[in-house]
């Protein structure tokens, strides 16, 4: 993780989206520190997290930025999303609800986001596979169609979130480069 001593070559913006309770902030933990809470509070305060990481030699602070409890309807500032390169959008694949409200996302976010902003779908909490309401390939089918890129993970079991984010700063990094 991160050496401070080290010299940046790039800085990417990334915005996490979605319904309160889908995993957000515990993907962000896990991404930025490796860690994974139970009980984890509804986010205050905290406005972003960073990770360096080296892509294709050059370094890349990643600096993503966490929702404080914003997820109501249109409560996301546009200041929340100002510069940003990257977004990821979240449901839980054990909350209907939660899918169904993504194409809202997606249209608040392409509102008020830069129109060649990358784009991840993802559906956290696949270790709770025996509680799975939302299919894989009804996600794949509208990510297909939207033109998004599609991951499911497990921020508690650590699955597929550094591919995810690794994914959507790659893209960016491609973009600039
Ligand atoms: P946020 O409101 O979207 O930021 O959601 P949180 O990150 O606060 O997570 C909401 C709840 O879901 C917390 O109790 C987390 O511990 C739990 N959670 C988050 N990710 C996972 C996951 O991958 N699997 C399981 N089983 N629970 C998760
Ligand atoms: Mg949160």
């Amino acid at each position: 993780y991160g050496d401070a001593s080290q010299k940046i070559d790039y800085v990417f913006k990334v915005v996490l989206i979605g319904d309160s309770a889908v995993g957000k902030s515990q993907i962000l933990a896990r991404f930025a520190r490796n860690e994974f809470s139970l009980d984890s509070k509804a986010t205050i305060g905290v406005e972003f997290q960073t990770r360096t990481l080296v892509i294709q030699h050059k370094s890349v602070k990643a600096q993503i930025w966490d929702t404080a409890g914003q997820e109501r309807y249109r409560a996301v500032t546009s200041a929340y999303y100002r510069g940003a390169v990257g977004a990821m959008l979240v449901y839980d694949i054990t909350k209907r609800q939660t899918f169904e409200h993504i194409p809202r996302w997606l249209e608040e976010l392409r509102a008020h986001a830069d129109k060649n902003i990358v784009i991840i779908l993802i559906g956290n909490k696949t270790d709770l596979e025996n509680l799975r309401v939302v299919p894989t390939e009804d996600a794949k089918e509208f990510a297909e169609k939207e033109g998004l890129f599609f991951m499911e993970t497990s921020a508690l079991e650590a699955t597929n979130v550094e591919t995810a984010f690794v994914t959507v700063l790659t893209e960016i990094f491609n973009i600039v480069n």
